[in-house]
């Protein structure tokens, strides 16, 4: 008998198919660990965020914070910015706002660390999402600097958001106190800006797009769904949490929002969201 030294050619071929086998079997499942791991480090930025938004609230007088990013007009035609966060600005101070400029991460840091909210967090990483790919690979719609976002919350827009700016009356509510169903009432939205304006996600977390009746079954900003197709909130009592979207819809609309159709009748998700918005749809 011939004496055995090493492997034959076909127990290596077998060794390698099992390996091979055993990887694409742990390959998702620690793909879904990650994904669940970046969910808790969401959830914890996402609480972190409400404290200080909760904290800026009580030094306030129980304003909130200005969750429009947008440039407010004063009526003498000067501009204000005292938004909770502001938009990309470069190192002697300008505000790159408008379309076709690309702005870069750190020039939206530097936005970020000039907001109101910034001497409550002093952590620039508790406004990303480390599930948020965006900062490296752009968008669905492009993936110049323009559309390297780094932030990746939003604040619900009827909390002094653009449904103040955009409505005439304005709509929504300016105190802390005005909040009815703290539980219920969501804070922080992880929002996918596509980065359609280009550079600056100018605005706060919208819902009820279009008009009438439809607007209380239609999306207008996506909302994210970085974690196992689902997402992180923070709410008005002080608690953040991570969940999964119920309607497939949803995550399609998070993922490219010019994909699928916003307007989603009979969504869960959508009826959740709209359950927690402080302005009553249809406007
Ligand atoms: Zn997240």
């Amino acid at each position: 008998m011939r004496s055995k030294k090493g492997f034959t050619l076909i127990e290596l071929l077998v060794v390698i198919a099992i390996i091979a086998l055993l990887l694409s079997i742990l390959m998702p499942a620690l793909h879904q660990v990650k994904e669940q791991a970046a969910g808790v480090v969401c959830t914890a930025h996402q609480r972190g965020l409400l404290q200080s938004y909760l904290l800026y609230c009580g030094d306030n007088k129980g304003n909130l914070p200005d969750a429009s990013v947008l440039p407010n007009l004063e009526s003498d035609g000067t501009l204000r910015h005292d938004a909770w966060v502001h938009p990309p600005t470069d190192e002697n101070g300008t505000i790159l706002f408008w379309t076709g400029i690309d702005a870069t991460i750190e020039e939206r840091m530097r936005g970020i660390r000039n907001g109101t909210l910034w001497p409550y967090t002093e952590n620039v990483k508790l406004y990303h999402c480390p599930g948020d790919k965006r900062m490296r690979l752009g968008t669905e719609v492009g993936s110049t600097d323009a559309f390297k976002i780094y932030r990746s919350y939003g604040i619900q827009g009827g909390l002094n958001g653009q449904e103040r700016i955009m409505n005439d009356p304005p709509l929504g509510i300016l105190k802390l106190s005005q909040i009815q169903r703290t539980a219920k009432t969501y804070i922080f939205v992880g929002e996918n800006y596509d980065g359609a304006w280009s550079n600056n996600n100018g605005g706060s977390w919208l819902l009820g797009g279009g008009s009438g009746p439809e607007q209380a079954e239609r999306w207008w900003n996506a909302p994210a769904a970085w974690h196992n197709e689902g997402s992180t909130l923070s709410y008005a009592d002080g608690h953040a949490e991570k969940f999964k979207w119920a309607d497939d819809r949803t995550v399609a609309f998070a993922i490219n929002r010019a994909s699928v159709s916003a307007h989603q009748p009979n969504n869960p998700d959508l009826e959740m969201m709209i359950d927690g918005y402080v302005v009553n749809l249809p406007r």
